[in-house]
């Protein structure tokens, strides 16, 4: 066990903040971190308390956030989250499967010049929709990624490589020919619903960024490192502070214990702003894509800021 003053010092300022407003979901994929699907509500906090958690997070240093799920935009306050998030100028990306986006939707995305997320894993639209478990979910995905394009947002998106007779390279060439720069292709995850696929313990399940100035609050108020780091629980807004949270032992602690278990991976590469082996293809200054072949691109070491 560590102790306070083993740990003093190794938790970054987070600056980052994925907003995991709801658990529900239209889709239902088979990989799924957070095991969604439709009818699963919208958690505990309710609106005033994500205002007051948003608002807790921008007082105490963050400056990106992100809505995710489930699906962020089938919340009954999404649009108000949204906004309100933009009134703090925070930066504002949204993780969506990109399924239903309504007109006030798209307004808001170009008004506040909103970052688009979106996963998507073949051109197959058969295997895709198998994967989905929504019969209809590629061609409506696929267009609205069109439309991000169309609107001149910034955009990326993200596959995951779960099925022998998922052509990837054929999707990333279709969806280059379309526009998309970023694509980002990563392994399903022994997490959630990733378990049927993979089983593997909790810490080799996570890509070794997590403790980059980063948390996670979820719709039920719990606090995490990562999104995929379900395992070690930090606190939760219900109960204390965003801020007590984020700087507390606990933080410091989970955060050290991380560290450590990603520093003894053989292959570990713990690279930063000033790493000279950087992998050409990653910028730094995108966005924290917990992508495991590019560990620069953390808002703890570098500046997502600066636009390309
Ligand atoms: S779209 Fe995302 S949140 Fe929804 S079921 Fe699929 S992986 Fe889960």
């Amino acid at each position: 066990m560590l102790t306070v003053l083993e740990t003093k010092g190794v938790t970054p300022q987070t600056t980052f903040a994925w907003l995991e407003i709801t658990p529900s979901c239209q889709l239902h994929c088979t990989h799924c971190y957070r095991e969604s699907m439709p009818g699963l509500g919208h958690g505990k906090l309710g609106f005033d308390q994500w205002k007051q958690a948003i608002a807790s997070l921008q007082a105490q240093g963050t400056r990106y956030v992100q809505f995710i799920g489930g699906e962020p935009t089938i919340h009954p306050h999404f649009c108000e989250l949204l906004e309100y998030a933009a009134s703090l100028d925070l930066h504002i990306e949204v993780y969506t499967n990109l399924v239903s986006i309504t007109s006030r939707m798209w307004e808001q995305f170009t008004q506040h010049q909103v970052r688009i997320a979106t996963s998507f894993y073949t051109d197959n639209p058969a295997i895709h929709d198998e994967i989905t478990g929504v019969t209809g979910s590629y061609h409506k995905t696929l267009a609205n990624i069109k439309k991000v394009l169309d609107r001149g947002l910034k955009l990326r998106v993200g596959m995951v490589k779960m099925r022998d007779d998922q052509d990837i390279e054929s999707a990333k060439a279709m969806l280059t020919d379309l526009g998309v720069k970023k694509i980002g292709v990563d392994r399903a995850r022994g997490v959630g619903r990733g378990t049927q696929l993979l089983q593997e313990d909790p810490i080799s399940a996570l890509c070794g960024a997590c403790t980059k100035g980063k948390a996670v609050i979820t719709a039920n108020g719990e606090v995490y490192n990562c999104i995929m780091s379900r395992s070690f629980v930090l606190g939760n807004v219900l109960q204390e502070d965003i801020a007590t949270i984020l700087n507390g032992t606990t933080m410091q602690a989970t955060t050290a214990m991380l560290n450590t278990a990603f520093a003894a991976r053989p292959d570990w590469h713990d690279c930063g702003p000033d790493d000279q082996d950087c992998d050409p293809e990653c910028d730094p200054k995108d966005w924290p894509d917990c992508n495991p072949d590019c560990c620069p691109a953390t808002v703890a070491d570098c500046e997502p800021s600066e636009d390309e």
